[in-house]
């Protein structure tokens, strides 16, 4: 095991250099590395889109590297470090649902058992990482519950998760928490745009709650569907669409997305309406136009109800609040006519 030296989280700044805001949790993740041995369960949390996993392979780079260096840095050529950054490497295992929405079974996790008990290459160390874990069915995450009580020597399960908790307290108590936090909007929309210049970048990075891997990703992914999306819902604001038209078209949408994209354009909304900068685009300077006809404190009452709509969105009838996010939004713009 590499032991720190002076510069405690030197290496894990060059590794997660371009994750600036991986920094402080890799820092955490370096204090728990050199303070002792890896702990049998260790649970990454924080929103989607951030690197997460990213992290977990990077804690298994260090284990697995034959050649590491002083600060907890691995070598980045040994064949070790090489088979983790392909997902190859014999002592890593990983555990993700079968498909897309679906659950994480006990099948899965009796599987993982058998495996991590079979003897481990010459690390003499085994890694699970198990993503998303709060898909993890009640009856998988009690399975998951006897191999983080009675660890075998060696073995590590990282939990990734978008929330602590979503997990029963049982697997929670075994695990020690690292948190992993967004950067300021700020900071995520440089990132982005050093990456890629675009003047749209706020509207990604809200759908994304923030994450910036995620925005790009969004913005990859769904380009076509949120500008048709969201050239209806400008319609709709500016009167120029049937509001049960846009809702049954949004109905296709996930609810988590529909309340980020409605918060955005109340945001600008809000801010035209006082005369803030803008990012300059086609949708911002049609939203401008109409929040001139809005009434301001009903654009920030509702721009409030839709963010915090999305504290509560577990909880949530997804078309009842697709109904109560159209109407707050026509109120909002329609009331000064
Ligand atoms: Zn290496």
């Amino acid at each position: 095991m590499p032991r720190a030296g002076r510069s405690l989280d030197c290496g894990w700044r060059s590794m997660l250099s371009d994750l600036p805001w991986l920094h402080d949790s890799g820092s955490r993740l370096a204090q728990i590395l050199s303070s002792q041995r890896l702990p049998a369960g260790l649970l990454l949390y924080g929103p989607r889109g951030l690197g997460r996993h990213r992290l977990a392979c990077a804690v298994a780079q260090i284990r697995f590297c034959r050649h590491p260096g002083s600060g907890l840095k691995s070598c980045e050529e040994c064949p070790a470090c090489m088979q983790v950054r392909a997902g190859s490497h014999p002592d890593l295992l990983q555990v993700r649902p079968e498909a897309e929405n679906s659950a994480i079974k006990i099948e899965s996790i009796r599987d993982l058992s058998r495996r991590l008990a079979l003897s481990s290459g010459s690390s003499g160390a085994r890694i699970a990482i198990i993503s998303p874990a709060e898909r993890l069915s009640i009856a998988a995450a009690n399975a998951l519950l006897k191999t983080l009580e009675e660890p075998s020597p060696g073995v590590t399960l990282i939990l990734v998760s978008n929330a602590s908790g979503g997990l029963p307290a049982t697997v929670l108590s075994r695990c020690q928490r690292v948190r992993v936090s967004p950067p300021s909007t700020e900071s995520a929309l440089r990132w982005l745009n050093q990456r890629q210049e675009r003047t749209d970048w706020s509207i990604w990075l809200t759908l994304a709650g923030g994450a910036p891997l995620g925005a790009l990703t969004l913005a990859r992914t769904l380009p076509d569907d949120v500008s048709a999306l969201l050239d209806s819902l400008i319609q709709v604001v500016n009167g120029r669409r049937d509001p049960l038209q846009f809702a049954s078209q949004a109905a296709e949408w996930p609810l988590e997305q529909l309340i980020g994209l409605i918060t955005w354009l109340l945001r600008v909304a809000t801010r035209a309406w006082v005369h803030a900068p803008l990012p300059d685009s086609v949708w911002t300077r049609q939203i401008a136009q109409a929040s001139h006809l809005a009434d301001g404190r009903r654009l920030v009452r509702a721009w409030q109800e839709a963010h915090g709509l999305l504290a509560e969105i577990q909880g949530l009838n997804p078309a009842l609040a697709r109904e109560r996010l159209i109407l707050l939004t026509m109120q909002a713009f329609r009331s000064a006519r």
